[in-house]
């Protein structure tokens, strides 16, 4: 059985004040919940003060990205020991804006998979097509080379260490949501890419989050799909009523 993830990605929002309130609202309004993993992601400057607010409640600590070296001359990069001593568990790698605007490739994130599976992160891979591609009936093509180039000589199985989020880039803070058809059906098969190229071995146990426009309205309709082990959610995680209702409606019965 997969326990379902709700990992909140706060982008550039969020200061140190904003994060303490917040993780504190959200461990009150979840408290005593069970059959659910949260996470939250704060920009690189809150994470201390996320570890702090989190103290003994079940939310974990995630970054946003990870570079794939230990330390050196890598001006504005973190990398994962730094990530480890900031008390994250888990990072996110290759995230739709990294790859639009910082020039992220499939051969990066495998880079940083890497890396981060080195020091015993845990990583949560997105992948996902633009509109032009789903338009152009690309979208496995393109999910399937992001999988296969991220994942390059990366094992799955056991680990429990790797997640996949699948985000239409179509559906990121546009308000537009893909179907649970589409949902569906790409979730599956990036299940069905993962159990092929691994031999079958642990693609049962990988989760594989939804992400694009997750609000309280539509989240248990999503993740109640066989395939969908939680989601990825932007703009709904940094308000803490509607955070915390995605992450109430995830609960499976
Ligand atoms: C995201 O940034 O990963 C995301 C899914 O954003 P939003 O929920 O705002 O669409």
């Amino acid at each position: 059985m997969r326990v379902p993830l709700i990992v909140g990605n706060w982008k550039m929002h969020k200061d140190c004040a904003g994060t303490t309130d917040f993780i504190k609202k959200i461990a009150g309004l979840t408290s005593g919940l069970s059959g659910v993993d949260v996470l939250v992601a704060p920009p690189f400057t809150s994470l201390f003060a996320a570890r702090d607010a989190i103290g003994s409640s079940s939310i974990g600590l995630c970054a946003q990205n990870v570079h794939w070296e230990d330390k050196g001359a890598f001006t504005g990069e973190i990398s994962s020991g730094m990530l480890r001593d900031a008390g994250c568990g888990w990072v996110i790698i290759g995230h739709s804006e990294r790859r639009q605007y910082f020039g992220e490739t499939d051969e990066t994130v495998n880079k940083r998979l890497k890396a981060a599976l080195k020091a015993g992160l845990k990583a949560i891979v997105c992948v996902g097509e633009t509109l032009s591609e789903r338009e152009a009936g690309k979208t496995e093509s393109v999910v399937e080379r992001q999988l296969d180039g991220g994942l390059e000589d990366v094992g799955i199985s056991g680990s429990g260490g790797i997640v996949i989020a699948y985000e239409p880039v179509w559906a990121i803070g546009t308000g537009k949501t893909a179907t649970s058809r589409q949902a569906q059906e790409v979730h599956a098969f990036i299940r069905g890419r993962l159990a092929s190229r691994h031999d079958g071995g642990g693609s049962g146990d990988v989760k594989i989050l939804y992400g694009g426009s997750v609000k309280p309205e539509n989240a248990a309709e999503l993740i109640g799909l066989p395939d969908v082990d939680g989601a990825l959610v932007g703009g709904a995680s940094l308000i803490a009523e509607d955070f915390s209702a995605i992450i109430r409606a995830s609960v499976k019965i």
